[in-house]
């Protein structure tokens, strides 16, 4: 149960033995400008402090010591992290300094793994100043470091618990109802979803902040349709944290609402939050097949705690609460979407230098896609148009910003957990070489651009999935195989990504630029409701599975794995986890006995609440109110007059549907420059007389430029010119063609035909308005 290498650490900085001391470097009293690493705990041991400068030198770590006089040896464990691919040079150099005095010793420079680096000897006396000083800004980092008096000590890793005097038992909490595990969309959905209904709920999250890829760290945009399909309400607590980010990346983190996340999240009485936090092992009960507790590792203090519980909820990403209590899980060989650590590049308006970088990836520019400007807040960002407080300002002039975004992703055939640090580093060497290329062979442009922000803390996709009673299949999901349970609404297609063959012939064995492919069609209006079965271990009895980790086919992972989905599976199963607590049943008990009590309680308003188990739910009187739901789709039905949708018109030749310009008329628009093709809306007045007619289309850059559009009325034939790319000027893309007189009961029409059109016909309705 226990992971080998993962020692417990520090609960005090630093412990006496002897004359050794071992300190931890996460436990240093002022970080400078070193972040605390704690994403590679399970494969390395322990959180870690890193020199993340993006290549400038980042300010001394500093911490203070007590050590009897003597003469010690210096012991840092460090790594080379180029070190694994035998790249030249090392990026990752820093020195130590006591009391002022800096060892000459570089560490980081050696070595192909984690290492203990020696250096000194040094002569200390009572109070010490301990430094890290960085020497490159380049990701040097450090594990911890140990002084000894004792010149044939060696320190090493087992030795870590018993060298800071770390208590042999662990506390524990009392039990909760709930224990959350990992603060990404799908915990907190949880937490917050299991809170309302009275529940006692441990929420247990191993970074300072919430919501997992979707945070100011890694910067990914929540997407998926809410508050639609069978239980409109579904969402509605998630809507109440999701971010309004402008883009992904964005040139100001902020826009990803961390302090929003949290606020909503702490607002619940009942529910105790846990950051920083890191779940390493996993206690069974009396009976073998039930979860007892987890044991959480304080990253900064080295605390640990076992959070008892009676259910509990695997939202880590990677199914580790599950593997760890030997859940049976699903995982790909090879060929996995990999993890991404985004970036930002500012145009700062002055010459910015930027140092050499020959460990980095030696790229040229046609080895990466240029990174594109950010597009300004609101084109992207409906919430913004809509009025919605975004809960930050954004930057006046997004035209300064350039984004590295999703599609910087490696790790396909690595290992998702054991190779996790080795993925992020590389995708570490692809940015810096990308940025040596731009400032180096484009200087016209990038001279004067800086790299502002590079995710340290990188975005994974695709690890462990968690088996339930049921395995959600993607043809299921296209063919719309309902099931009973079906219950939270996906919408995204099925979206897999592959590496993009352009850009991997440099390195093939480790490619770093994707392409997503998207099969086929998921209902966006509706969603395709994910069973609640998806959402439960099949082998331990009370364990909940939501997120990335749920029990699906890895077609349908494509679909449910997007953060705003994630969020509403946590919503049910916070409140599948009150009908356990209350009727005293399982997870799987839900579905067999009490499936008519979760229907109920999905079709209840998210703010909804009771104050205890056995409370009535309510909905207070403050509960925060949402902007309304914004429909991709227009409702024919809506609309004054004769409306004739795309679907109902006459298509001859080669037309694609499309969904993407937005709004549309019906369920889609279609498209088309195919020789020859043409579209016929027929319909008939019931009265005689004068009608304005209007076609609906959204305008995009390769529209036609001059779509020849033919009205037949009473007047005979009439051909006018449309330019489709340009914003039609009346509302929700409708262009007056102008006024025609029509014979009561004769067949009319309007025609488009792509002949001379100068791009693509934009299909979307027709409608005729008695003239005013
Ligand atoms: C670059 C990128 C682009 C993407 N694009 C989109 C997009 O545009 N829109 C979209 O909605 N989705 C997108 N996705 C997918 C989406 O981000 C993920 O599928 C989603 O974040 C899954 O949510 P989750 O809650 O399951 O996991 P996560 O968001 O990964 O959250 C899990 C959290 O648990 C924490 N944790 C892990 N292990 C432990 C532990 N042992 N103890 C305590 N805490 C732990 C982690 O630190 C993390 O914060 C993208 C993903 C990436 C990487």
């Amino acid at each position: 149960m226990k992971i080998p290498l993962l020692v417990s650490l520090l609960a005090i900085p630093f412990a006496v033995q002897a004359k050794t001391k071992w300190i931890e470097a996460e436990s240093f009293a002022h970080l400078g400008g070193w972040v605390l690493d704690t994403q590679f705990i399970d494969i390395m041991g322990s959180p870690y402090l890193m020199a993340h400068g993006m290549g400038k030198i980042v300010r001394d770590a500093e911490t203070e010591i007590e050590m009897p006089t003597g003469e010690y040896t210096v012991w840092v464990r460090t790594k080379n992290w180029v070190g694994p691919w035998d790249a030249p040079g090392a990026p990752g150099r820093f020195q130590i300094a006591l009391n002022g005095k800096t060892l000459e010793h570089a560490f980081g420079a050696n070595g192909k793994d984690w290492q203990w680096e020696k250096a000194g000897p040094v002569h200390l006396d009572g109070k010490t100043k301990l430094s890290l000083k960085d020497l490159t800004g380049f990701d040097g980092r450090v594990d911890a470091i140990v002084l000894s008096d004792d010149s044939s000590f060696t320190p090493d890793v087992s030795m870590r618990k018993k060298m800071l005097n770390l208590p042999q038992e662990t506390p524990e909490t009392s039990e909760y109802d709930l224990v959350v595990v990992g603060g990404g969309y799908s915990g907190m959905g949880a937490a917050v979803s299991g809170a309302r209904q009275g529940l006692k709920v441990a929420f247990i999250q191993n970074r300072p902040v919430l919501g997992g890829n979707g945070s100011s760290e890694i910067q990914v945009w929540a997407m998926g349709g809410t508050r639609r399909g069978l239980y409109p309400h579904l969402g509605e607590i998630i809507e109440e944290m999701a971010d309004r980010a402008s883009n992904s990346p964005a040139a100001d983190p902020q826009e990803f609402n961390d302090k929003l996340k949290e606020d909503v999240v702490r607002a619940e009485k009942t529910l105790d939050l846990f950051l920083n936090t890191h779940v390493y092992q996993v206690e069974m009960g009396k009976d073998a097949k039930k979860i007892r507790s987890v044991t959480g590792l304080d990253t900064k203090s080295g605390k640990e705690t076992r959070f008892v519980g009676k259910f509990f909820v695997d939202c880590t990403g990677h199914g580790s609460v599950g593997a760890l209590a030997g859940a049976e899980f699903m995982m790909e060989e090879k060929g996995r979407m990999g993890m991404s650590n985004m970036w930002v590049m500012q145009n700062l308006k002055k010459p910015v230098s930027w140092p050499q970088t020959s460990w980095a990836l030696p790229l040229e520019l046609q080895d990466f896609p240029e990174p594109q400007t950010m597009a300004p807040v609101g084109k992207k960002n409906k919430a913004n148009q809509t009025g919605y407080d975004l809960g930050y300002k954004p930057v006046p002039n997004p035209e300064d910003y350039v984004h590295g975004e999703w599609f910087w992703e490696s790790g396909f055939d690595k290992h998702p957990i054991n190779d996790l640090e080795l993925i992020r580093d590389h995708n570490f060497r692809a940015v810096y070489g990308a940025v040596s290329a731009l400032k180096n062979l484009k200087p016209e442009k990038y001279g004067t651009y800086d790299l502002t922000w590079l995710a340290y803390i990188g975005g994974p996709r695709e690890s462990r999935r968690i088996v339930g009673d049921l395995i959600l299949n993607g043809e299921d999901m296209v063919k719309g195989v309902i099931h009973p349970d079906g219950c939270v609404p996906t919408t995204w297609d099925q979206d897999l990504h592959y590496p993009k063959e352009q850009y991997m012939k440099k390195f093939p064995e480790n490619p770093f630029i994707s392409r997503a492919e998207f099969g086929k069609h998921t209902d966006r209006k509706n969603g395709y409701p994910v069973p609640y079965r998806c959402f439960y271990s099949k082998d331990i009895g009370n364990l909940f599975m939501a997120g990335r980790t749920i029990s699906v086919e890895r077609h349908a992972l494509g679909s449910t794995r997007v953060m705003r989905t994630c969020g509403m599976m946590g919503e049910v199963v916070g409140k599948a986890a009150w009908i356990c607590v209350r009727h005293h049943t399982s997870p799987r008990g839900v579905y067999e006995q009490y499936l008519d009590i979760l229907k109920d309680l999905m079709s209840q308003p998210g703010s909804m609440r009771r104050d205890t188990i056995e409370g009535s739910l309510y909905v207070p009187n403050n509960a925060k109110k949402l902007p309304d739901i914004q429909s991709d789709s227009i409702d024919p039905k809506k609309l004054e007059g004769i409306v004739i949708d795309d679907k109902d018109a006459e298509l001859n030749g080669k037309w694609t549907h499309g969904e993407g310009l937005k709004p549309y008329v019906g369920d889609y628009y279609s498209y088309g420059s195919d020789k020859n093709a043409s579209a016929r809306f027929a319909f008939s007045v019931k009265e005689t007389g004068p009608y304005e007619v209007r076609i609906f289309f959204q305008p995009h850059e390769n529209r036609a430029k001059s779509a020849p559009v033919t009205v037949l009325s009473a007047n005979g034939e009439k051909t006018v010119s449309v330019n489709q790319t340009q914003k039609p000027k009346l509302d929700l893309g409708a262009y007056s063609l102008g006024v025609f007189t029509f014979n009561s009961g004769e067949e009319s029409a309007v025609i488009f035909r792509t002949e001379g059109a100068k791009g693509n016909i934009h299909l979307d309705a027709v409608q005729v308005l008695p003239a005013k």
